[in-house]
Parts: C-alpha cells; sequence; structure tokens
C-alpha cells in the first residue's frame, strides 16, 4: 500500500443484507468518474461474494475478521482462503469488537495476520486504547505495545494497514484531537519500525473512531494519517462519499 495514495475502508460491521448492495451501485456509479485514494467495503460474510461481483475496479473487497486455521471443525468459522476465494483482498483483523467480544488476544491476531498473507488477502490490523487507559496516560504505551505484538514479522515488505481506533471513539461520535491523533499515529509509525524494520514506513497508518463527512477533511490532513477506517457513515453510499471526497 503506497503511503501517498490514501485508502478509505468501510466497515459494515453486522449490518447489510443484499438491498444494501444498492448503496454500492451508487457508490461505484460516483466513483467511476475518477477518484485520488483506494476505497475498500468490508461487509458482512454473507455478503463478500455479492458485493465482489458488483463492485468494480475502483471498490476493493474486505472481510471482517478470518480464522488463523486453514481449515477444519470450526463450526461458524471462516478462512482467509475462503474470503479470498469469495472475492476478498483485504481483511480486517483485531478490531476491538473482536478483541473485546470475542477475546482476541495479540498473538492471535498476529496469526490470523499470517493466515490472511498466506491466501492472499492484505490485512488491516487494528489497535487502540480503551477509555480507561486514555484517562490514565496509557494510551501510547498500550497501542505501541499492541502494535509489537499483533504484528507477525511475515508482514514485512508485504502489503498491509494498521487501524488506529480509540475503543471510546468507535460509535460514540467521540474523537481524539488532532493533535492525539497525531500522537498515536507517530508513536504506531515509530513501533511498526521498531517491528518490521524500514520497510514499515510506508504501510498506511488509518484512523477510526466516528469518522464523519465532516470530520473526515481535518483528519485526513493529520500527518501520518495514511486513511480512513469508517464504520457507521460508510453503510450509506452519501455519508461515505463525503469522506472520500475529503480524502
Ligand atoms: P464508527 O466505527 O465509524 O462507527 O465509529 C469505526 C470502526 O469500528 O471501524
Amino acid at each position: 500500500m503506497k503511503q501517498s495514495v490514501k485508502l478509505i475502508a468501510g466497515n459494515w460491521k453486522m449490518n447489510g443484507v443484499a438491498a444494501n448492495l444498492a448503496e454500492v451501485e451508487i457508490l461505484k456509479r460516483e466513483l467511476e468518474s475518477g477518484v485520488d485514494c483506494r476505497v475498500a467495503l468490508c461487509p458482512p460474510a454473507t455478503l463478500v461474494g455479492r458485493l465482489a461481483a458488483v463492485a468494480g475496479s475502483k471498490i476493493e473487497v474486505g472481510g471482517q475478521d478470518c480464522r488463523a486455521e486453514t481449515s477444519g471443525a470450526f463450526t461458524g468459522d471462516i478462512s482467509a482462503a475462503m474470503l479470498r476465494d469469495a472475492g476478498a483482498t483485504l481483511v480486517i483483523l483485531g478490531h476491538s469488537e473482536r478483541r473485546q467480544g470475542h477475546g482476541e488476544t495479540d498473538a492471535l491476531v498476529a496469526a490470523k495476520a499470517e493466515a490472511a498473507l498466506e491466501a492472499g488477502l492484505s490485512p488491516i490490523i487494528c489497535v487502540g486504547e480503551t477509555l480507561q487507559e486514555r484517562e490514565a496516560g496509557r494510551a501510547v504505551e498500550v497501542v505501541r505495545r499492541q502494535v509489537v505484538h499483533s504484528l507477525p514479522l511475515a508482514l514485512t515488505g508485504r502489503d498491509f494497514a494498521v487501524a488506529y481506533e480509540p475503543v471510546w471513539a468507535i460509535g460514540t461520535g467521540l474523537t481524539p484531537t488532532l493533535e492525539q491523533i497525531e500522537e498515536v499515529h507517530r508513536a504506531v509509525r515509530s513501533a511498526m519500525i521498531e517491528r518490521l524494520g524500514l520497510a514499515a514506513a510506508h504501510p498506511p497508518i488509518l484512523y477510526g473512531g466516528s469518522v464523519k463527512p465532516d470530520n473526515a477533511r481535518d483528519i485526513l490532513a493529520v500527518p501520518e494519517v495514511g486513511g480512513a477506517l469508517v464504520g457507521g457513515a460508510s453503510l450509506k453510499a452519501a455519508d461515505f462519499l463525503g469522506i472520500i471526497q475529503a480524502a
């Protein structure tokens, strides 16, 4: 992923049925006239194949999680190769809703990232502090630790992104100040380089957490912000386009 071109990725979470693909058709039409950034959508697994079939060349498709194992007796789970087979090229890993709701550790996230690379997917690895950690003055320390332990060495020289998503900013309408975003993004970059060497100077670091059309321009202008991971505002083409146009 080139640092100069921003990546705007939408995370639909557990929202969306086939009818929502109409929003993708609108988005696709609007992007046909040209776009200066990379655009990706990560729908629920049930829609990955169908979205990939209609997405066209301007919208990349991603999953929201995958298992670290390649196959086997894991009822309800899905492998990286299955996502790739369905047409995905990306996968979000270690989202705080998986770290908190499914007990995912840094080590598990790293194993999933290796599996994703193996299957030909580019991982978007999420990190971020809780409100309690932020209030205790530990945001940078927590995020640095997550980066160092969640990024497998196999990422060296490969296509991937890190997303900084403060847990308290997700779905709340709250965002850190631009100075706080810059401080953490710089810390993420230095932790990436500490872990993977100078090859990690280029993969984009996305900001996520209550990104909306009206705050996207300021956030995307912060040094080291290489794009955005967008939840709620990615569900409607008009909102998502507002963010894409800010990039
Ligand atoms: P939000 O979610 O934009 O709805 O805050 C972001 C995310 O969880 O990726």
